[in-house]
């Protein structure tokens, strides 16, 4: 059942208990059942236990001016559309005047990384810049191969190293690269690897801090790509890549399945979140800027 469907069951409910001839009484007191049923299902839709509280709270407060289960399920979603608002910097990829930016991609095997560098390379084409797209995933011949196919297709200028090579020097020497070609900008894909894998962590940290040799403002952003279907293990992903690396905001991937909405709002509740875009399917033109209003239509989806 839809998300926001469940909600409204709750609080309808809750009016035929009171008054059993009409489907919708004229008052809808909030009992404590209620809250607790609400708080609830905003769990088994990946919200965290405080932002699940809060939400009823709040519910609880207001509770003279619910007087539908519509109007109940309404307060809800302005509530977590309140959270998201208050939480989420939406922002635009950066793209510096003059000179060269470096974005350095991050996230776990699987969250999209390969698939979304080259949308991004796209992206910057569109604007007009130059990009330079460097392939850090030095260990997955796979990754290798399928950003040259996709580079070939956006007519991206690619940079590759041998197999298994340093991908700290790799990105060192893109970067030389971008800036002696004169391009725009530098998108450093990096292998997937788990926060928990200290080693791979340690070797991402090397990334970062070797392309600071370069200039002191390189990286411009590093951005985790973050599967948005993954539900509550956003929060330890982001969490767990913070403690190693200085990441700059978030890229949600596979966008068209936010089937746990939820855990991307409790993780918001924890974190204040640049996202600086959406990646939503297969297509070379799927990607795009975060919008409130598709993410909550999403959630009343799932
Ligand atoms: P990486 O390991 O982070 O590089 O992840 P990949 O880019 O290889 O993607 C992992 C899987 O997710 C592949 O099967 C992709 O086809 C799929 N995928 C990536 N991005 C999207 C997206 O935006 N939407 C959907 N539906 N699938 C995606």
């Amino acid at each position: 059942m839809p998300f926001f469907s469940k909600i409204k069951k709750i609080f309808s409910l809750g009016s035929e208990k009171k008054s059993p001839a009409k489907k919708v009484s004229k008052n809808i007191v909030v009992t404590t059942e209620m809250a607790e049923d609400l708080e609830r299902t905003l769990i088994q839709a990946n919200f965290s236990f405080s932002l699940a509280q809060d939400i009823s709270k709040r519910l609880l407060k207001v509770s003279k001016k619910i007087d539908t289960a519509d109007s109940a399920v309404e307060l809800v979603r302005m509530s977590v559309q309140q959270c998201v608002e208050k939480y989420v910097n939406v922002r635009e990829l950066p793209l510096k005047k003059l000179g060269l930016t470096v974005i350095v991609l991050v996230g776990a095997n699987g969250t999209g990384k390969t698939t979304l560098t080259p949308k991004l390379c796209k992206y910057y084409t569109d604007l007009g810049a130059k990009p330079l797209l460097a392939v850090g995933d030095t260990f997955r011949a796979a990754a290798q191969e399928q950003s040259e196919i996709w580079a070939k297709r956006v007519g991206v200028a690619i940079h590759q190293g041998a197999y298994k090579s340093d991908p700290a020097s790799l990105a060192f020497e893109a970067c030389e690269r971008a800036k002696r070609e004169g391009r725009d900008v530098v998108i450093i894909d990096t292998a997937g690897r788990l926060h928990t894998n200290e080693d791979l962590m340690y070797q991402l940290q090397k990334i970062v801090r070797v392309v600071g040799k370069i200039d002191k403002s390189f990286p411009h952003e590093v951005l985790l790509t973050l599967d948005s279907t993954t539900g509550a293990h956003l929060l330890s992903q982001v969490e767990g890549y913070k403690k190693f690396v200085d990441v700059s905001g978030v890229i949600l991937t596979k966008g068209d399945g936010y089937s746990t909405g939820g855990a991307l709002i409790s993780l918001l509740y924890r974190n204040t979140v640049d996202i600086l875009g959406v990646s939503y399917g297969e297509d070379i033109d799927s990607f795009g800027p975060f919008k409130l209003e598709k993410f909550l239509e999403r959630i009343v989806q799932s």
